[in-house]
């Protein structure tokens, strides 16, 4: 019997995406990435959670986002939905 070969398998280093982002509803811009997006792959979806100010979003995604993906979806509603706000304001002055 020869001797079990062993072979160590190293982890291979996975690419760095980033997971960090920065803060739309942040007054301060800080340029320090405050915003963490934590992705939930067996239940599909996302969190946004910013640090700083307590914003926390959840969002269901796309089997291949990356943390990314959800956060520039996420800028897009973002800015959005205040425009849509500032819209109404101004349609009620
Ligand atoms: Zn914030």
């Amino acid at each position: 019997m020869g001797r079990r070969k062993r072979r160590r398998v190293r982890p291979r280093p996975k690419p760095q995406l980033p997971t960090e982002f920065e803060c739309p509803a942040c007054i301060e811009p800080s340029r320090v990435p405050t915003v963490q997006v934590l992705i939930d792959r067996k239940k599909k979806v996302a969190e946004i959670v910013c640090s700083k100010c307590g914003l926390h979003e959840t969002r269901t995604i796309k089997k291949l986002d990356e943390p990314v993906d959800v956060y520039g979806d996420f800028l897009d509603e973002y800015y959005a939905r205040l425009e849509e706000e500032e819209r109404e304001e101004e349609v009620a002055a």
